[in-house]
């Protein structure tokens, strides 16, 4: 039996680098340290902040919420669940979101797209399953930010883990989408626009998931069935693999994707400044903002 290299208990957890064997109290601790260290590294929550916090009710964002609301008890925390409308797969991870938000005591608020631009993924899905996760982002950080704004949150936290962020890095290379590589630049939108923060990206998701479940946090829910569509699901399996053979090949992406916009220079902390959309008046840099010209181009499909 593996045991703790701290205290000799039952080891439950074994890093990958270092080869350092942990139980689950001190692997937790170490965890949650990890998280203080990339929120403090990054001036994430400065003091008297309201954080609003997408909880999808998913393993990533279970932590999340978990984690900031222990880490950071003087700070004001709204839960915000976005109802994509996907039949079989919503109802479940939304009464996952509300058992967890009634234990930690914290406020939850839930938005619909039906109620951002009047119907469900499912509907505007119907003719264009293959586009599923961009329609499905595009809609959801619009849904998230409206709520966050309803909710006068000024940060909204998300549970991207250290592997999404490795995985849009290598996505974007793959798309050949190199301006989205070398993106670097602070919008100014004024009020509109809520900043966004990632507490866990410098957590990987197999950390993410042994803290659930250390934890007592994550049941059992099914997965969402539009993931097959996507190129992240190829990219997830074979980066995983890369993980698994070289370990820290993901903190390699990672680090080296900030590395990259730093050296690009003068565009470091520009300020570009934002408009807002003709036909929404959410903040955009374009006539129209990527929700409506998705919407628009749906709509043409018909
Ligand atoms: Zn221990
Ligand atoms: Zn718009």
């Amino acid at each position: 039996m593996a045991v703790c290299d701290r205290c000799g208990k039952r080891a439950v957890w074994r890093d990958t680098e270092s080869g350092e064997a942990l139980c689950g109290e001190h692997f937790s601790a170490w965890y949650e340290h990890l998280v203080a260290e990339t929120v403090c590294r990054y001036g994430m929550i400065p003091a008297g902040s309201r954080v609003a916090v997408g909880l999808s009710g998913g393993k990533d964002s279970t932590v999340l919420l978990s984690v900031l609301v222990k880490l950071y008890p003087d700070t004001e925390f709204v839960a915000v669940t976005v109802d994509e409308g996907i039949a079989d797969y919503r109802d479940e991870t939304i009464r996952a979101a509300e058992t967890l938000v009634k234990r930690l005591g914290v406020e939850h608020r839930i938005l619909s797209f039906a109620d951002v631009c009047g119907k469900t993924l499912d509907e505007l899905l119907a003719a264009a399953p293959e586009r599923a996760c961009s329609v499905c982002g595009t809609l959801r950080r619009r849904a998230l930010n409206l709520a966050a704004r309803e909710a006068e949150a000024d940060r909204i936290a998300t549970g991207h883990c250290m592997d999404d962020e490795a995985q849009s890095v290598l996505m974007n290379y793959l798309r050949g989408d190199i301006t989205r590589v070398a993106e670097n630049y602070k919008t100014n939108a004024g009020d509109l626009f809520i900043p966004r923060i990632k507490p866990l990206c410098r957590c990987t998701e197999r950390a993410t998931v042994a803290y659930g479940m250390v934890n007592h946090l994550l049941t059992s829910l099914p997965e969402c069935p539009y993931t097959r569509y996507a190129l992240r699901a190829g990219v997830r399996s074979e980066l995983g693999l890369l993980e698994y053979t070289y370990p820290g090949t993901m903190l390699a992406i990672v680090e080296g994707q900030e590395e990259l916009l730093a050296k690009l220079g003068p565009a470091v902390g520009e300020v570009r400044r934002m408009g807002v959309c003709e036909r929404c008046g959410e903040p955009t840099e374009n006539r129209l903002c990527a929700a409506c010209t998705l919407l628009a181009k749906l709509e043409e499909r018909g």
